[in-house]
């Protein structure tokens, strides 16, 4: 679904991207996982076109997306610092997208009913984003993210700001999600329990290259370096 091939990024003579290629299967849940620094969010914002890599092509749904903007890519992002329109309703901010695309009416209901009840917020959407708490908040995001269909899903840290127990939470709920919308998803975390947990794809990031690409059982049977083996911790 999505293929990045021979990416490469420099800030300066920095190299957040280092000829970096990836295939991300369509249906999957891909977790982009490595430490600070490693180049997951400049990876991520290559695929959203919210970054343009100096060299390397990128295609989505075997689409080559190389320069083409973000609005034409079709796709959902949520970030960990989620920016909801706070003057609208959690029912209007999951149905905005739909209506600036001019969808009718009873299919903008249906949708939105849906995904408010996939994501648990079926008695929340006449609040305010200003009345749910953080998890509820990153909640309606994924909801108001997948209200279009978009072909990929990104996801930054969309939980890193939010306390373990809330966070914990949300995974599940994510699961959920991509198990009932089946939307290829590319989540960014640093956090190694939340990616083993989430992911059914790990790609361990360092240094802006790939170290491994697996499920979480082939990275943690057989960590391809002592990288890998040292980054997920000691097997237990
Ligand atoms: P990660 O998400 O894995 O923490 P990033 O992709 O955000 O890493 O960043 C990788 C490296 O590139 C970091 O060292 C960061 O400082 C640098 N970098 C990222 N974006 C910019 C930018 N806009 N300008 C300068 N340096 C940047
Ligand atoms: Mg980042």
């Amino acid at each position: 679904m999505i293929s990045v091939i021979g990416a490469n990024k420099n800030f300066g003579d920095f190299a957040a991207l280092d000829n970096l290629s990836l295939d991300i299967p369509a249906g999957s849940l891909t977790a982009l996982l490595g430490p600070s620094g490693s180049g997951k969010s400049t990876l991520l914002r290559s695929i959203a076109g919210l970054e343009n890599p100096d060299s390397g092509t990128i295609t989505i749904g075997g689409k080559d997306v190389t320069g083409v903007p973000p609005q034409k890519r079709d796709i959902g992002f949520v970030f960990q610092h989620y920016a909801a329109f706070k003057h609208m309703t959690v029912r209007d901010n999951v149905a905005f997208g739909l209506k600036i695309r001019k969808r009718p009416k009873p299919e903008i209901e249906k949708k939105v009913n849906e995904l408010l009840e996939i994501v648990g917020l079926d008695g929340f959407q006449h609040r305010y984003p200003a009345q749910l708490s953080g998890g509820q908040r990153q909640r309606m995001a994924l909801a108001r993210a997948l209200a279009v269909d978009p072909q990929v899903l990104l996801l930054d840290e969309p939980f890193g700001a939010l306390d373990a127990k809330v966070r914990e939470d949300l995974r599940t709920w994510l699961r959920r999600l991509h198990d009932e919308v089946h939307v290829t998803t590319v989540l960014v975390t640093h956090d190694q329990e939340e990616a083993l947990d989430v992911a059914d794809r790990i790609a361990v990031l360092n240094k802006g290259r790939i170290e491994q690409v697996g499920t979480p059982r082939d990275l943690y049977d057989t960590p391809a370096n002592d990288f890998v083996m040292s980054f997920l911790g000691p097997v237990a």
